[in-house]
């Protein structure tokens, strides 16, 4: 009997409607050529709609709805005219990373051939990394708040949480990552030369960890210069871990870096598999295109890719990104705008799909 996999399947807002369509059908192509099966189910919440008519973005019991899903594909969440984005966000994405323990957020960055990257100088091959954000503490905690010595003294505070338990996971994801990679070299991002309690606790624990993987060549950098690396010598990262919000600013620098955020791919992993994983691309619900049909696909269906990939299916993972690879490449005619091209998400998805079904 064939595998088969039981996916959870939540379209959201916006664009997230039309391209993750393109995503299934290309993951339905794959199951196809590999031999397993996709058990599709799709949920409305996580969604303006939703909002409107239940006045939250999830069901109560939302965790035992999706808990027993092997992944979930996601499209993107926000439509500020009706919620707004904090809610719609903290009301959902955020809950999904925060209650299923998605403690890794991985993000591929590489150039792939067919795209211009706006660094000029660089070709497919000179940018290729991952980027580990850590997505469950650090600066996104809620504790702080506002201190009032009369109306016009106002102090805010803001708190950093680190614990030893969150900062080891993901250090360790990423170097278990970079041990299996050709170049095993990682990078960690820091900035314990101006932010004197937290980071230095953060390259304390990363250099115990590195002393832990002798075959990984790791080294550390501000992320002040990193992000001015990422521009000048993008060539010199493997694997790039960091705090959530250094993470944050990293790994939307890193895709635009490889062209379009419209074609970054994204993974919030619970590495443990004690709750399902989720796979996003890395762009929102971009409401300035919404309805139109021009909203590029391939952040989706790469997405999509790596959701196989942590399935156990890495053959049917590296067949989709391959096709995805070689439309871009050789199909100008169905490429959408930010692309350079006039096609739409259909014409997109469509080629990448049929490239997955019949390619080599
Ligand atoms: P969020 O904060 O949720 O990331 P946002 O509105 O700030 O949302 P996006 O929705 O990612 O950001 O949109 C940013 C810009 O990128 C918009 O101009 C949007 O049209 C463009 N964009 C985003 N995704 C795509 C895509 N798949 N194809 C083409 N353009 C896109």
């Amino acid at each position: 009997m064939s595998q088969r996999y039981r996916i959870a399947v939540i379209p959201g807002d916006g664009i997230g409607r039309e391209v993750v369509p393109e995503g299934l059908r290309c993951l339905h192509a794959a199951a196809e050529v590999h031999g397993f099966e996709l058990e599709i189910a799709e949920f409305s919440f996580a969604s303006a709609d939703y909002w409107q008519r239940h006045g939250a973005m999830l069901p109560p019991d939302w965790r035992e709805v999706l808990g027993g899903f092997d992944a979930i594909f996601f499209g993107a969440v926000g439509r500020p005219e009706v919620v707004p984005d904090h809610v719609s966000l903290w009301g959902s994405l955020l809950q999904f990373r925060r209650g299923f323990d998605q403690y890794v957020n991985l993000r591929p960055v590489r150039l792939l051939r067919g795209v211009r990257s706006p660094l000029r100088d660089h070709e497919p091959g000179d940018i290729d990394f991952l980027i580990v954000r850590e997505n469950t503490e650090g600066e996104y905690s809620s504790i702080g708040g506002r201190i009032f010595e009369g109306t016009d003294r106002e102090t805010v505070l803001q708190e950093t949480v680190m614990t030893r338990t969150g900062v080891d996971r993901v250090l360790r994801y990423a170097f278990e990552l970079a041990a299996g990679r050709p170049r095993r070299q990682l990078t960690w991002a820091t900035k314990s030369n101006g932010i004197s309690i937290s980071m230095p606790y953060w390259d304390e624990r990363a250099a115990a960890m590195a002393r832990r993987y002798p075959d990984v060549a790791a080294d550390s950098d501000h992320i002040d210069i990193l992000t001015a690396k990422f521009v000048l010598q993008p060539q010199r990262y493997d694997v790039v871990v960091a705090s959530n919000l250094f993470g944050d600013i990293l790994s939307d620098l890193g895709p635009a870096c490889a062209g379009t955020i419209g074609i970054a791919p994204s993974a919030n992993i619970n590495p443990d598999r004690t709750w399902p994983s989720l796979f996003e691309p890395v762009h929102g619900s971009a409401p300035d295109i919404a309805g139109r049909g021009i909203a590029n696909p391939v952040g989706q269906i790469w997405s999509g890719a790596m959701m196989l990939d942590h399935l156990g299916e890495p053959a049917a993972a590296a067949r989709v990104v391959a096709a995805i690879e070689s439309v871009l490449d050789e199909r100008p005619d169905v490429l959408t705008p930010d692309l350079g091209g006039s096609g739409t998400t259909g014409s997109l998805g469509g080629a990448i799909a049929a490239e997955i079904a019949g390619g080599p």
